[in-house]
């Protein structure tokens, strides 16, 4: 007998009928004799309902607020899904991220889970029952509700099985698995068996929204044994693996991960002098915004452009403050860009081998695509283009890199 945490998203549950079929699902596994928690996200785009609420009132609601509304969403789920389960004559309780005291740090809308108090689950499933969870929240210190940032159930999904030692969290999803890019996007992605945790994280850091980052690390960090799988398809889909891989044997590019999420700003005509990327930066990150892929060019007359991304959302602020400084680092120019994408190729194998960067570059060219930034690390490289050329981009590397097929 095996304890798993079973986590079904957004599309899974999507529909009292896809409730149903889950609670079968689960049905199914419990009467193999397994203990089962589940954590279940809102139904799908009732997040972005909730939202677009608040905003109807306020452009800037506030996070604390805004908390309240969103953890609704998926307490409708855990209720439903209970019932589900209830009808189908099996044993089970719905829980809040609260009631199962989930305990966050107090950042709103983006909180971060301190503690799992596993004493109130275990005292459930001993009494024989399928404990339900609310993915996405938590409490904080003085009992506010918590959210943990957009696909945060993942996240309560791998936390509660670190807590519970689970033998396996279990994502279940719309898709089979995780595929060497977005299916959605590239017809022929390939569904990859296993997946190492470095490139997983990678890929979900670069926006492969099939797993939150934070679900990723926190698994990586408590060595959950973490499995993303079809709500739909009876498929073993893809197991994140915990055993370092043999580097030589690893495929050289594991996927493509791509963000519309970024843009792009551009101070031109800035001295070329000590400091300077600090004057420019420093007021961005100081205002709490997250600065992604930064660039300075060299130039000749002694004056130099700094490029650099933000998340979309703050591109308007982003601009503001650059604005505000534009004057005193004796800025020529400053443009925004919000129509750009970013396009990582991801891979472990990648160290052993020269030439993959190139070979990303041709390939790009052949399309007439053109490059406006381009970062690297040791497993991935990142290029930054114009956004409509995103899918043509994905495709084209995806066949150049031989990454379709069968699985
Ligand atoms: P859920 O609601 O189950 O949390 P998400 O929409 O958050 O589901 O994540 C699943 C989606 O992630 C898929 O429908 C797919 O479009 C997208 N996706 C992006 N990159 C990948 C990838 N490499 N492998 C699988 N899915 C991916
Ligand atoms: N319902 C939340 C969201 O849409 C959390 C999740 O689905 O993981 O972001
Ligand atoms: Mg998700």
């Amino acid at each position: 007998m095996a304890l798993y945490v079973q986590k079904f998203g957004g599309t899974s549950v999507g529909s009292t009928a896809r409730i149903e079929s889950v609670a079968d699902k689960i049905i199914a596994y419990r009467n193999q004799g397994h203990d089962i928690v589940v954590v279940v996200s809102a139904m799908s785009g009732e997040t972005n309902r909730l939202l677009a609420l608040a905003h109807d009132i306020d452009s800037q609601p506030s996070p604390r607020e805004l908390d309240v509304l969103l953890s609704t969403g998926e307490q409708v789920t855990i209720a439903l899904l209970s019932i589900a389960l209830q009808k189908r004559g099996c044993m089970a309780r719905s829980f809040t991220g609260g009631q199962v005291r989930i305990l966050t740090d107090e950042a709103y809308t983006r909180a971060r889970i301190r503690e799992i108090d596993d004493k109130k689950i275990r005292s459930e499933l001993a009494q024989g029952r399928v404990v339900v969870v609310a993915g996405f929240q938590g409490i904080d210190e003085e009992g506010n509700i918590t959210t943990l940032g957009r696909g945060g159930s993942d996240t309560s999904a791998v936390a509660l099985a670190a807590a519970l030692k689970a033998d396996e969290c279990q994502i279940y999803t719309d898709v089979k698995g995780v595929y060497t890019t977005d299916p959605r996007v590239v017809e022929d992605a390939r569904l990859l068996r296993s997946i190492t945790f470095e490139e997983m994280l990678e890929l979900a850091s670069l926006g492969a929204k099939v797993l939150q980052i934070r679900s990723v690390e926190f698994a990586g960090k408590y060595k959950v044994p973490l499995r993303v799988l079809s709500s739909f398809e009876d498929d073993p889909g893809t197991l994140i693996s915990l055993e370092d891989e043999n580097e030589m044997e690893a495929p050289i590019i594991s996927g493509i991960a791509f963000t519309r999420d970024e843009a792009k700003i551009t101070v031109s005509g800035v001295p070329d002098v000590p400091g300077i990327a600090y004057r420019v930066i420093g007021p961005v990150s100081d205002a709490g915004i997250e600065v992604d892929v930064i660039v300075q060019n060299v130039s000749a007359d002694g004056s130099t452009d700094i490029t650099f991304t933000v998340k979309r959302q703050d591109a308007e602020q982003t601009r503001q403050i650059i604005g505000r400084i534009a004057e005193d680092v004796k800025a020529r120019d400053i443009s925004l860009d919000t129509k750009i994408a970013k396009i990582s190729l991801v891979g472990v194998g990648m160290r052993s081998h020269a030439g993959i960067a190139s070979k990303m570059f041709k390939t790009l060219a052949d399309e007439s695509i053109n490059i406006q930034i381009i970062t690297t690390s040791e497993i991935k490289i990142s290029v930054v283009i114009d956004e409509k050329y995103l899918e043509l981009a994905v495709r084209s590397l995806h066949s150049a890199f031989g990454l379709g097929g069968e699985s």
